[in-house]
């Protein structure tokens, strides 16, 4: 099924009367919806009924096409019997839902540059300052392994939604099970542009509306036997195997259904599984290329008036995401969509600790800084998209 944009041609009107095809460069927020996942979504409707809950043929093919979802997801992330795909409402529930199945004691290792949906929610936190560099990041990682003992859980983002820059997931997973810990990535802005995989991390979380199918679902898949010990996410129907008649009496369902309570959002599964499906079959490194070749030119071009920052160098390994410091990100970003048909995101991007040592803030506060601007791109973006931003960068 195919990796085309909903809306590729969707068209605004600038002050001067001219209409331009709208630039959309904020994928990092939430990527378009592609073809496969408005397609699957289209297909599944005139079925659509109940899933787990009723007979006939709505319920039967609701069923059927929620549980292919979920095998088509496994494969995406290569998950074998022992691990479990959740499905979530987005990255941020797919990690508190983890955050809440640790096992009592569980040292909860993270660094302050995390998306703050990988920052907050984790319990009995070991907070490490973002490192400057990957062999940084490892060497601070392993004294904090060192300190802890077991249980513990690092987690770590696979790609900044700040920097873009990739994490060294695969030295991290080395080392942390070394020292007996799991790690959970968050995939959040790895997976629309990277594979993803359970080979490396034990735990994944992303979003589908990151992932070009934005009808409200994620994904959090990994290990099943925490999963499985753990109290249900949502106390209700579906997560309950057996209820007696006595508030105590009751006996919960295992496996994804557990940490699944209420009904489920099959329409969500289905486009997320679908645009897998098309990534599974897709030529990713020529998918990469096109990106890094985008990539070049957006950083190539930028104007000396503007800085791009990094936490790990210019020349580190990154997915298309650029941050720049200007005078006034926000009114930068609105005068961008106004007078030039062009989306951004300018802030703090939920990463604030990150964002404030980015920008040399470091004592400042949440509310004076001015933070960066963010343009961000994916399948579907053009020369023509990167040329017009820069164009606009350089008049101002
Ligand atoms: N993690 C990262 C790295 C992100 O960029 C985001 C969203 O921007 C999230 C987590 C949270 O995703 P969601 O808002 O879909 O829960």
């Amino acid at each position: 099924m195919s990796l085309d944009i909903v809306g590729d041609d969707l068209k605004v009107e600038l002050p001067t009367g001219e209409s331009v095809r709208f630039a959309h460069l904020d994928y990092a927020a939430s990527a378009p919806c592609v073809a496969a996942a408005a397609q699957a979504v289209g297909e599944l409707l005139p079925r659509y009924g109940s899933v787990h809950r009723g007979t006939g043929v709505r319920s039967s093919a609701s069923t059927i096409a929620y549980e292919l979802a979920r095998d088509v997801v496994a494969e995406f992330v290569g998950a074998g019997p022992e691990h479990e795909v959740i499905f979530t409402r987005n990255t941020t529930d797919a990690l508190n839902l983890l955050a809440r199945a640790l096992p009592e004691g569980t040292v909860t290792i993270v660094f302050d540059g995390e998306h703050h949906a990988n920052l907050l929610p984790w319990p009995n936190q070991l907070r490490l300052p973002a490192p400057g560099s990957p062999a940084e990041a490892l060497e601070s990682l392993e004294e904090a392994l060192e300190r802890t003992g077991n249980p513990a859980l690092v987690t770590v983002t696979g790609a900044s939604n700040v920097t873009g820059e990739l994490w060294p997931i695969t030295e991290i997973a080395a080392l942390a099970h070394r020292y007996g810990a799991r790690l959970a990535v968050d995939a959040a802005q790895l997976a629309p542009h990277r594979p993803v995989g359970l080979a490396d991390a034990d735990y994944l979380a992303f979003s589908g509306h990151k992932l070009y199918a934005p009808f409200g679902a994620g994904v959090l898949a990994g290990r099943s036997d925490w999963l499985d010990a753990a109290e249900p996410y949502l106390r209700g129907g579906g997560a309950s195997a057996a209820v007696g008649d006595h508030p105590g009496d009751l006996e919960w369902a295992t496996g994804p259904a557990r940490h699944e309570g209420g009904t489920p959002n099959l329409l969500g599964a289905v486009a997320i599984a679908a645009v897998c499906a098309a990534l599974i079959t897709a030529d990713r490194d020529a998918l990469h290329a096109e990106e890094q070749r985008l990539l070049k030119r957006l950083r190539d071009g930028l104007p000396d008036t503007v800085r791009e920052v990094s936490l790990f160098g210019p020349d580190h390994p990154r997915v298309g995401i650029v941050s720049i410091a200007v005078d006034d990100p926000a009114g930068t970003a609105q005068r961008l969509a106004r007078d030039h048909g062009i989306g951004v995101r300018a802030g703090q991007f939920c990463a604030h600790p990150l964002v404030r040592r980015l920008t040399g803030d470091a004592t400042g506060s949440c509310a004076t800084t001015p933070g960066l601007l963010r343009i961000s791109f994916g399948l579907g973006s053009t020369d023509d998209d990167i040329d017009r931003v820069l164009a606009a960068l350089r008049s101002y």
